[in-house]
């Protein structure tokens, strides 16, 4: 019986371990590569084998970085005073990307999910409390994504700081309901920044 080499053979396995990657797609991908030269396959593995060594997260925002603290909690121009709460790193890169926000950022580390287990404990929520105290945070820009989990996180986080001075505000709605922060363009997250409203 015809059998493939083993090598070829663990790349697909590891390949079909990836999301949205179907055992096809994974042939697929192995074969892709066998057909490279090695150069660039030595590059594709040294990058892969550096994403875990040279990223750290961010002990302020939780967000992964280079260096700890990430260089925009290093800044010293930028707001701090001023926190936008997100649930993943990258929301904060999109929001960035905008040019509008000159605060600091807050990873969540994603959302409450009771019926999932995930309650405030699982999430980086205890430090943004010390973090609020600590920068004295003037303003708190709740932006998760505009879903049920997203609008209950957001609540939770604005009952808490109801009775402090702390003005806690919502990015606006130009983002169609159900949608995701990461994959909104610049000019939508811009205006949903602008168009923040209290809490
Ligand atoms: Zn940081």
């Amino acid at each position: 019986m015809l059998k493939l080499p083993s090598s070829l053979e663990r790349v697909i396995n590891e390949f079909g371990k990836l999301p949205g990657i179907g055992p096809k797609t994974a042939q697929r991908l192995a074969f892709y590569l066998l057909k490279k030269d090695s150069v660039e396959i030595t590059g594709l593995s040294d990058a892969i084998r550096q994403l875990k060594t040279d990223i750290t997260f961010c002990s302020q925002c939780h967000n992964m970085a280079e260096t700890d603290p990430c260089s925009i909690c290093a800044d010293q121009n930028r707001d701090h005073t001023l926190i936008c709460v997100v649930e993943e790193p990258l929301d904060a890169l999109a929001l960035d990307k905008t040019g509008r926000f000159k605060g600091v950022f807050h990873i969540l580390g994603g959302v409450l999910n009771p019926m999932e287990g995930i309650g405030p404990d699982k999430l980086n929520i205890a430090t943004l409390q010390k973090r609020i105290t600590d920068n004295h945070a003037t303003e708190i820009i709740i932006a998760t994504n505009p879903t049920l989990e997203g609008e209950t996180t957001a609540m939770h986080i604005s009952k808490f700081l109801q009775g402090t001075d702390v003005k806690v505000t919502r990015i606006a709605r130009g983002l169609p309901m159900g949608g995701d922060l990461e994959y909104a363009d610049e000019i939508t997250l811009s205006r949903a920044l602008e168009g923040r409203r209290e809490y």
